[in-house]
């Protein structure tokens, strides 16, 4: 062991990685398990086309350390990374930097060139990846990472697509999707969740739909908050059993300011729900009811009303014939509105089904680019609106209807609306066809294989995911994109019904002639042709969902069941998986669904979800705000160990979040690795002097556990098989911050408890059997630290093993050590102590309550507890008040005898003397082993006598010769007590 100097841990990190890199530690620690168990892990693929930032360090440095402690237990645990390259999230960065928006845009700038830009962008910041990876310790196989994009995995993806179409559970439908105009491509529902936004001002507009030829004027009340769909409205629905009453009001509405506002007249009727006259209350709209009627009724009595505008588009008679009427409808709420519903089939899920049921047209006033549609330039009033986005729509709508008299309020409200979790467009619904995963027809299995994943922390499991597999809807999986992989689906050019699904590459080329190899990305793809019984099979355009390629990893990954069969049975389902809370609506969820259909097993048994990391102040991390430290400036600050075991031993590893500052990480270099590095730097020191070397407490290459009979040493020993147990315990159960807290426990516990207590055993100690019994026990315990700290903090724990135990050891490096198995903890030792030390804290309360330091003797301190603590706990209870005698009294009393008696006040003085002759001899740059002439001089009484009545013991402390008591009194007297004393020392 070499006496360290101060640690730089930078340094030391930049070191242990050249000497991991040389030594191929981590390709070791893989091959030295490789005959033991597989523990299977999948690692989540993230996007390389954007930089990394803390939640990545946060999900990278889980990953690692679950698998080093894995490796460590003696599993073989194989880990490779991947890149999710497909999808909406490279397409919309790609868009930005070519200066693009839009569908439209892309087909002018050329399918095939924008594909190639994206094949290029997605591994545009892997090489940031992979140094933040190696930087922070994260150990897998960066070689042989798998890629979305590769025609190999695929291939695979297409085996699931067909797998699935071969169960009966794909299907095309013309659903109402939730939809983002500026992407121009639906997206899924679990997209949609992941980007709500609460306050979201939107217009709430009453609308009046003319009956014809009534005067005054009789007009079906509705509510809408999506003007930009009044063109588009097909009909109104009422609820079949809800009474519905027609008013006639009493009053005039008033306009405000600009005539948006409130409008009706004296005399006009209204027909609305009973249960919402509300509506009209909360406007001062005075009323009398003229008429009450059922729903049902109503639908019956009302033949077609007027249409608000005229229908737009080619639609057959019937539609024509269905139009502008009002239905009963089952989805009709009197939640809210006025119990009348607009109904818009192209732009709303309920609508739709409405439509579809009774063969409305599917009018539309908004197309597939969130545009309102050309067709509005003929169409008086609206001339000026085609081509306006749509939310931009919605004011001159509002005018118009306003000016037309057929607006009863319009107001602007808040409530929660989606958003485009890539791009920030409000989403619309929009009618289209889309393909689809038959996810409701297996609900049960979801449900039921969800049963055997343990999810940290536990409660997500029957809420969070529980409660959205319950609700499972279908799963729209294609995207009307560019950069994805291909859809397998090839359909007859004569009838949209007859299909061909793909499920590998050889199928392809026997059913289309071709020969060689393919490729796999648009367009090339769009130009292979099957042709089959004199029919022609086209591609159908889509994309897959790029969840879908992530969620299809445990097969593709392995170009299964192409390649590599017995390896994927053998990790199939993983055992152990992290990434964010964000993910059970994305990853966790896709790679749940297809394992539940394809094998009808989940596809991973425990699962990891952490957190998010915040700014100190609580808030999301902010590029614009810098309201965080950079990446850079931990790592060169304290260290890449110091951040990971921040986030290891923080909630933000079971789904809270944590508060992040560069003064939060610097505690833990301070507190943790500052302490173990000078317990480290004591242990060398002392060894040092006498020339104890670990070979001592060395045999065969292994740790051997010391015997002692010393308290302490036996405290310290129960206290790191606590540590083990309980860790080793959590650990099992993936509680990783319940299993780091121990530790750091332990660290402060050996420092300033076992250390601080045994200082005296290891200088100066003339029983050379005992002080070596404090070597070993030492020496030993903080090499099992280095093991339990390995896991989280690799670089540091690496480092001090090798100090510790150089060549001694067959593991040449902590990470090829086995994890330590705890002895059964000696309960006694460890509640005693425990009982020790709450009887001094209570001691040392009363003493500062009092108002006297500790380094004043008294002489008694009776403690209260159940039973008599032996003696050697009571020494230390001594020692550590500072009292003559400790003895056992009443239960549950803890007392200290506050009485000065002489002697003690004396001895108290003498121990200030003491304090200040020590300080003395410092000032004056003596040497510890420097023998001295001291002259203590004082003109107060009592002290005079203290110093005599002590002197033997004075001279001994501060090494005197000769003491005198006559001085010059030239100098700056100390105050002890009160008194002036002048002390002088001189060097003999
Ligand atoms: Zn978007």
């Amino acid at each position: 062991m070499k006496k360290p100097g101060n640690p730089d841990f930078p340094a030391i990190e930049a070191h242990m990685l050249e000497v991991w890199d040389k030594e191929k530690t981590f390709e070791q620690s893989l091959e030295a398990r490789k005959g033991g168990k597989r523990f299977s892990f999948y690692d989540g693929p993230p996007f390389a086309n954007g930089l990394p930032h803390y939640g990545h360090v946060l999900a990278l440095t889980i990953k690692d350390s679950i698998t080093r402690y894995k490796t460590m237990q003696g599993y073989y645990v194989p880990r490779r990374n991947g890149w999710d390259t497909h999808g909406l999230p490279v397409e919309y960065e790609l868009e930005k930097q070519l200066g693009i928006s839009g569908k439209q845009q892309i087909f002018d700038f050329g399918v095939d060139k924008f594909n190639e830009a994206a094949r290029a962008s997605v591994f545009k910041y892997e090489g940031e990846w992979e140094a933040l990876m190696t930087r922070i310790g994260r150990w897998s196989d960066q070689e042989n990472a798998y890629a979305t994009l590769d025609d190999n995995y695929v291939e695979s993806v297409w085996w699931v697509c067909k797998q699935l179409y071969d169960k009966d559970l794909v299907y095309k439908g013309f659903r109402s999707n939730p939809y983002c105009p500026r992407c121009a491509t639906p997206l899924s529902n679990f997209e949609v969740n992941q980007n709500y936004k609460d306050d979201t001002p939107d217009p709430s507009v009453y609308v009046k739909f003319e009956l014809p030829g009534h005067a005054p004027k009789k007009s079906l009340l509705a509510w809408t908050t999506t003007p930009w769909t009044l063109p588009a409205n097909a009909a109104l629905a009422v609820a079949v059993d809800a009474d519905y009453v027609e008013v006639e009001l009493l009053n005039d509405g008033e306009s405000e300011g600009d005539g948006v506002g409130l409008a009706w007249t004296r005399g006009e009727r209204l027909i609305l729900a009973k249960g919402r006259l509300g509506v009209l209350d909360l406007r001062k709209a005075e009323y009398t009811v003229v008429n009450t009627a059922k729903g049902a009724r109503v639908a019956e009595m009302v033949g077609h009303y007027e249409p608000l505008y005229p229908v737009m588009g080619e639609f057959s008679k019937e539609q024509l014939e269905a139009v502008h009427k009002v239905y009963v409808d089952s989805s009709v709420s009197l939640e809210d509105g006025t119990g009348i519903l607009h109904v818009a089939p192209r732009y709303g899920e309920t609508d739709l089904a409405l439509g579809l049921r009774v063969g409305l047209p599917l009018i539309e006033s908004v197309n597939g680019f969130g545009r309102m549609v050309a067709g509005f330039k003929d169409v008086k009033g609206l001339e000026g609106i085609p081509d306006l986005f749509f939310k931009d729509g919605d004011r001159h709508i509002i005018a118009d209807l306003a000016k037309k008299g057929r607006l009863f309020a319009a107001e602007t409200f808040t409530h929660t609306y989606p958003f485009c979790w890539r791009c920030e467009t409000p989403l619309l619904y929009f009618a289209m066809p889309s393909w689809f995963v038959k996810v409701s027809s297996f609900r049960d299995k979801l449900v039921k294989n969800n049963e055997a994943v343990t999810w940290v922390p536990g409660h997500i499991k029957e809420g969070r995911f529980g409660n959205w597999l319950a609700e499972a809807r279908d799963w729209n999986f294609s995207r009307n994109r560019f950069w994805g992989a291909p859809l397998p689906i090839w359909v007859n050019e004569q009838d949209d019904t007859d299909l061909i699904v793909v499920g590998s590459l050889q199928e392809l080329r026997e059913l289309s002639g071709h020969e060689g190899s393919f490729d796999l990305h648009r367009p090339g793809i769009d130009n292979v042709v099957i042709e089959r019984d004199g029919k022609k099979y086209r591609r159908t355009e889509e994309v897959f969902d790029c969840w879908f390629e992530s969620g299809s990893m445990p097969y593709a990954q392995d170009h299964y069941p192409f390649e590599n069969k017995e390896t994927f049975e053998q990790a199939f389902p993983a055992e152990f998986i992290a990434e964010g809370l964000d993910q059970t609506r994305g990853w966790f969820y896709t790679l749940h669904v297809l394992g539940s259909a394809l094998f009808d097993k989940p596809a991973f048994k425990n699962v990891v979800v952490n957190g998010m990391v915040l700014a100190a102040d609580g808030k999301k991390l902010s590029k614009r705000l810098r309201n965080y430290p950079e990446p850079s400036e931990i790592f060169d600050g304290t260290g890449a160990d110091s951040l990971r075991l921040f986030l290891m031993s923080s909630p933000v590893v079971s789904g809270e979040d944590v508060r992040f500052s560069y003064d939060a990480v610097n505690e833990v270099k301070r507190n943790v690795f500052m302490t173990l590095w000078n317990t480290y730097a004591f242990l060398a020191t002392y060894a040092d002097g006498p020339g104890w070397e670990p070979k001592k407490a060395y045999k065969s290459g292994k740790l051997e556990r010391p015997v002692s009979d010393n308290l302490l040493d036996r405290w310290l020993l129960a206290r790191l098989d606590e540590t083990v147990a309980e860790m080793t315990k959590q650990l099992d159960d993936y509680q990783i911050a319940r299993a780091t807290r121990p530790l750091r426990d332990l660290v402060e516990d050996l420092s300033n408890w076992y250390v601080r207590r045994s200082r005296r055993r290891f200088s100066r100690n003339s029983d050379e059997v005992d002080r070596d019994t404090a070597f070993v026990t030492l020496h030993y315990v903080l090499a099992r630290i280095c093991q339990l700290l390995a896991p989280w903090s690799p670089f540091v724990a690496d480092k001090l093993w090798r100090e510790l135990v150089g060549e001694l050891d067959e593991a040449a490096s902590v990470h090829l050590s086995d994890w330590p198995v705890a002895g059964k903890v000696d309960q006694n030792v460890i509640a005693g102590m425990a009982m020790t030390r709450a009887v001094i804290v209570d001691g040392l309360a009363a003493r500062a309550k009092a108002g006297i330091k500790v380094r004043q003797p008294l002489s008694k301190l009776t403690y209260g507890l159940h039973v008599k603590l032996p003696d050697e706990y009571e020494q230390i209870i001594a020692d550590e008040t500072n009292v003559k005698a400790v003895v056992h009294g009443k239960k549950g009393l803890n007392q200290l005898d506050l009485e000065l008696t002489p002697e003690l006040k004396a001895e108290g003085l003498m121990r200030d003397v003491v304090r200040h002759v020590q300080q003395a001899r410092k000032e004056a740059g003596l040497k510890v082993d420097d023998r001295i002439v001291l002259t203590l001089d004082t003109g107060n009484d009592e002290l005079k006598k203290a110093i005599v009545m002590h002197a033997e013991t004075i001279k001994a402390e501060a090494l005197a010769d000769e003491l005198h008591d006559k001085a010059e009194r030239d100098g700056v007297p100390v105050l002890v007590d009160g008194a002036e004393l002048f002390v002088t020392v001189e060097k003999k």
